[in-house]
């Protein structure tokens, strides 16, 4: 039995379908996030499971209890939002401490709980100032210290990083990351920056208006992306997506008709071209992400030639943009980059690094 259960779980708000039949599990311990582009639900399916939102159909359950009709101080949750909210004129200390005054435990218990998690939090340090002397990042993990200290039963976050500075949130991903690995509670996390989710997730459900498109690792929803949304959605740059016909299969690779050339891919060893996808003329899209394509000396079977449009370094890498025809291949390499704008130069994918949709852009695998 999971700690959070969401079974066909629907939000409309009028003719919108907000959040639309999903189901996702959260077991104790494990940190899901929600990710997604804006509007996508990942916000109304939190306030959901917090109780802020009234659900229009289906069921939520938290430790095994249907928790639909209680209220949200009955579910036994604690959330962190976006815009943190301190008492000004109590130091970290009393902040972290407030949420206790309305349990029954002792002075001596409160104040190790709140040791405990200054720890955890790396808030030691600052037990004593109030929070108009704390830099950004920290009055941040007061926010996320005083929403676990009660031992509630599962954590839920809204953006809980957005709003600090990329050099903080670099910080703060680690932070949180090893607070939750040692809480071991159920947390569903609600994000549209997918480092984050990369970095943090035991598991990312991906969303796209009110559906989940794909709930997985994170190693898996970058390595197999369950269709051409996730595929798009997940990784910088951006995979190259790229309409093709099939011209022949056997068990190694394909030779497809992409971008107006004839090219030779090699397949991954879980794919093989079976039936009507391997048909003469099947309708494909390829996914190569830019880091999965290699420059090569010269034109051949296995390569794709195109034009260099644009040349962007990215530090220890360089962004190339090919243009063929209407298209826009992007291809990444590493520094000292063999071509310069306006030559023409011949990319090979990588063994492995192909990724095929079917005509209905879901992910071809055995
Ligand atoms: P963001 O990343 O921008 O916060 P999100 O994925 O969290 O987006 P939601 O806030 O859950 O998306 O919104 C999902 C859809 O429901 C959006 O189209 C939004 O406009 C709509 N919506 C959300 N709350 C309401 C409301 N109270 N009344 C009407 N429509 C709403």
């Amino acid at each position: 039995m999971a700690d959070i259960e969401l079974r066909n779980l629907s939000k409309h708000f009028g003719s919108l379908a907000a959040v639309d039949d999903i189901d996702l599990d959260v077991e104790a311990g494990e940190v899901v996030c929600l990710l997604g582009p804006s509007g996508c639900g990942k916000t109304t399916t939190l306030r959901m499971i917090a109780g802020l939102e009234d659900v229009t159909a289906g069921d939520i359950f938290i430790a095994g209890a249907r928790v639909n009709d209680l209220a949200p101080r009955e579910r036994d949750i604690a959330m962190v939002f976006q815009f943190y909210a301190l008492y000004p004129s109590l130091t970290v200390s009393e902040n972290l401490a407030f949420p206790l005054h309305a349990e029954r435990i002792t002075k001596e218990e409160i104040e190790r709980r709140v040791r405990e998690i200054a720890g955890l939090l790396d808030l030691s340090h600052a037990l004593g100032r109030v929070p108009g002397r704390l830099a950004e990042g920290e009055k941040q993990r007061v926010a996320v210290g005083r929403a676990v200290i009660r031992d509630p039963q599962c954590f839920l976050f809204d953006e809980p990083l957005s709003r600090l500075d990329i050099a903080v949130r670099q910080e703060m991903r680690g932070q949180i990351k090893q607070l939750l690995n040692g809480l071991h509670k159920a947390t569903v996390i609600v994000t549209h920056d997918q480092i984050e989710a990369l970095t943090i997730a035991d598991r990312i459900a991906v969303m796209r208006d009110g559906i989940i498109e794909q709930v997985a690792s994170p190693h898996d929803i970058f390595a197999k992306p369950a269709n051409v949304f996730v595929a798009g959605f997940i990784g910088t740059p951006q995979m190259n997506l790229v309409e093709a016909n099939v011209i022949d299969a056997d068990e190694d690779t394909a030779t497809v008709n992409m971008l107006g050339q004839e090219v030779v891919l090699p397949l991954h060893a879980e794919v093989s071209l079976q039936g009507t996808v391997a048909r003469r003329n099947a309708p494909l899209t390829v996914g190569v992400r830019p880091r999965g394509l290699a420059p090569a000396s010269e034109a051949g079977p296995t390569t794709i030639s195109g034009q260099v449009d644009l040349i962007e370094p990215m530090g220890a890498e360089t962004l190339i943009h090919l243009r063929i025809g209407e298209n826009d291949l992007r291809v990444v390499t590493s520094r000292g980059h063999p071509a310069a704008v306006g030559e023409t130069m011949h990319v090979a994918p990588t063994p492995g690094q192909v990724h095929l949709f079917d005509h209905d852009g879901v992910r071809i695998a055995s």
